[in-house]
């Protein structure tokens, strides 16, 4: 599943926001400038002040319906005044689109940009693609890539969670087992350690690339 490389980099930059919702200026100007935003690095100041957008473009993905989505990013469409322009930087250079004018500042062009990002996947009909991971307690976004679209989980860290507890349930049913229950109990009891909240994925990795996914 490959999509518009230009395009998509307003969603995947919209998906790092989400997991990265009080980004650092330095570590977010080497995402924009990862995706080639146009000068790509925030003040201090410009990157706080994504913070609540960041909680904007996390209902999008949140939301349970295309429609909702579609709902939600259209109103950050109005409310980070995009207005896409053709722009080239010099005589011969490529015309593409601006969403905001430069002269608007970092944080206004990375609002604009986000928010027609995820309007251009939802208006080629990816909308249901803008996930949240279904594992209690992930708070992790994601754009799912794969083949099906049918990816439910962040990454398998979370696939194989989800599977264990299922499993252990499936297992723990029968209440008189025949055979003892001493090695699945040894075995099975054995806690792993939830992810931190800290560890959300870095840009780059499987959860933000147009790679096939595993899951
Ligand atoms: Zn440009
Ligand atoms: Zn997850």
């Amino acid at each position: 599943m490959q999509f518009n490389t230009y395009t998509a980099a307003g969603a995947k930059i919209a998906c790092w926001l989400v997991n990265h919702p009080e980004p650092g200026a330095s570590e977010l100007g080497r995402v924009l400038a990862g995706y080639d935003v146009h000068d790509p690095e925030p003040t201090s100041a410009q990157a706080r002040r994504l913070r609540p957008w960041a909680r904007r473009l996390r209902a999008v993905f949140e939301a349970a319906e295309v429609a909702d989505k579609a709902a939600l990013a259209d109103a950050l469409l109005v409310a980070a005044h995009c207005s896409p322009r053709l722009v080239s930087h010099g005589p011969g250079l490529p015309f593409h689109l601006h969403y905001a004018p430069v002269r608007t500042g970092l944080t206004a062009r990375v609002q604009a940009f986000t928010a027609a990002g995820l309007a251009h996947l939802i208006d080629s009909g990816h909308g249901g693609r803008l996930r949240a991971c279904e594992r209690d307690g992930c708070p992790t976004a994601f754009i799912d890539t794969s083949r099906n679209g049918r990816r439910r989980y962040c990454s398998i860290r979370c696939a194989n969670q989800v599977n264990v507890a299922r499993h252990r349930a499936q297992t723990a049913k029968p209440s008189q087992p025949k055979e003892a229950p001493t090695e699945s109990h040894r075995t099975g009891t054995q806690t792993t350690p939830a992810p931190s909240r800290n560890t959300a994925p870095r840009p780059g990795s499987t959860v933000l690339s147009s790679r096939p996914d595993r899951t």
